[in-house]
């Protein structure tokens, strides 16, 4: 089973697809993860997409979509779980087109719904918990740049709501309810 989960920075996409890899033995793709991974160990592509993602823009389609395809040609365990991406229309042509040739099916889409009063809470809390426990907060998870990657996602990702909704595969999920009771619904959805 292959499933897209979808939502604004803060949803909870990260938390449920840690719960599905557990429970399911699926295998979490999350191109946020990726890039962050990219940027660390100090790669061209990581050199390149830094800044952008740092200013909370969208990096290439190019490079994510290159990036998935890799993904695309290991093991495939319980399915793959899509997380972040995709990001945008032409992503999500690219993922079918990735899919088909592989043999695979997209199985659900699953829009984890919030208001951006919880996302801001919820990012601004993130990032004092990181600090708390000795590490270092995200780049991208100051307010300008949360600023920048919520309206991202209203111009660029939510139209992928209407579009999966007319392929048929979206179900809306309550995203502001308990951890324990959001991994319930998704539980629901995909049965
Ligand atoms: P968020 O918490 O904002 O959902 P992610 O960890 O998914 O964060 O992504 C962090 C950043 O990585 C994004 O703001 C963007 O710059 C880049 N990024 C991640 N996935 C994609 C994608 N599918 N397309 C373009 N850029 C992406």
């Amino acid at each position: 089973m292959n499933i897209i989960l979808l939502g604004p920075p803060g949803a909870g996409k990260g938390t449920q697809a840690g719960r599905l890899v557990e429970k399911r033995d699926m295998i979490q793709l999350s191109t946020g993860d990726m890039l962050r991974a990219a940027k660390t160990s100090g790669t061209e592509m990581g050199k390149k997409v830094a800044e952008v993602m740092d200013r909370g823009e969208l990096v290439t389609d190019e490079i994510v979509i290159g990036l998935i395809r890799e993904q695309l040609e290991g093991d495939k365990k319980g399915g793959f779980i899509f997380d972040g991406f995709p990001r945008t229309l032409a992503q999500a042509d690219a993922l079918a087109d990735l899919l088909a040739e592989c043999g695979e099916t997209l199985d659900a889409v699953i829009e984890m719904q919030v208001d951006d009063e919880v996302l801001v809470h919820r990012i601004v809390n993130r990032a004092k918990e990181a600090v708390a426990n000795g590490g270092a907060a995200r780049a991208d998870d100051n307010a300008e740049s949360l600023k920048v990657r919520l309206m991202a996602y209203y111009k660029q990702t939510a139209p992928l709501i209407g579009y999966y909704h007319a392929k048929g595969n979206l179900t809306s999920i309550d995203g502001l309810a308990s951890m324990d009771e959001v991994e319930a619904s998704v539980a629901d959805v995909l049965g």
